[in-house]
């Protein structure tokens, strides 16, 4: 198994990336806003001979997340992989709000529930490949595999490729030292999945918001934790 190429591009305000190995190319979620050319013009400077996304991982059904997917359903075939739990909201474009972990985003998750009556809404799709635990394929010659990390929300899923997991909204990573995430509607659930990451040995964490970081941050911050 050879290594992967890994562009990170910064879409609105959320984290997505771009992996390749070999000439094929998947998107790790879809940013704010349809921002579909700029990531298409990125996946082609990545390889020598792009023949359009193979596949686009959605981390979780957040309108952050998923902005430029029917762009890119347009320009091409790629296959949708999410969790089943996230299927219906990704169908009728729908994101919950999700509950804050600490004063600051409690207050404004409650103002975002009175504005956007419990939901902010984007223009839904289809998902084309649903799973439950876990998902493996291919890209390229390497493996890719999809596990179920739930908490921020109920079917949110980490993607894990050559020793790099990522995570989408289980983990921020703004301030340094710092990868709890203010939003989040299960914190047990959380902490379950953070262990479930740091049990498959990554060697470099990806976020949804922020910088990555290493599994090192990750044995630090849950060892702080004393129950789970
Ligand atoms: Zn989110």
């Amino acid at each position: 198994m050879g290594g992967v190429k890994i562009k990170s591009l910064f879409l609105g305000n959320s984290n997505a990336f771009l992996v390749a190995s070999g000439d094929e190319v998947a998107l790790i979620d879809a940013g704010l806003g349809n921002r579909s050319k700029r990531i298409l013009e990125e996946a082609n400077r990545l390889v020598s001979n792009f023949a359009g996304l193979k596949y686009i991982f959605i981390t979780h059904a957040h309108y952050d997340h998923v902005g430029s997917v029917n762009g890119l359903k347009e320009s091409g075939q790629p296959k949708i992989v999410a969790h089943e739990k996230e299927a219906e909201n990704l169908r009728q474009g729908k994101s919950p709000v999700p509950a804050g972990t600490i004063w600051l985003s409690k207050q404004i998750s409650w103002l975002g529930c009175m504005i956007f009556h419990h939901c902010i809404r984007f223009k839904g799709f289809e998902p084309d490949l649903l799973f439950s635990q876990r998902l493996k394929l291919k890209l390229g010659e390497n493996e890719i595999e999809c596990f179920h990390c739930p908490g921020h929300t109920e079917g949110s899923i980490c993607i894990k490729i050559a020793g790099n997991i990522f995570a989408g909204d289980s983990f921020f990573h703004l301030l340094p030292g710092r990868i709890f995430p203010p939003f989040a509607n299960d914190v047990k659930e959380l902490y379950r999945s953070w262990q479930k990451v740091l049990q498959e040995r990554p060697t470099r964490i990806f976020p949804g918001h922020g910088k990555p970081f290493s599994a090192g941050l990750l044995r630090h911050c849950l060892g702080l934790r004393k129950t789970i």
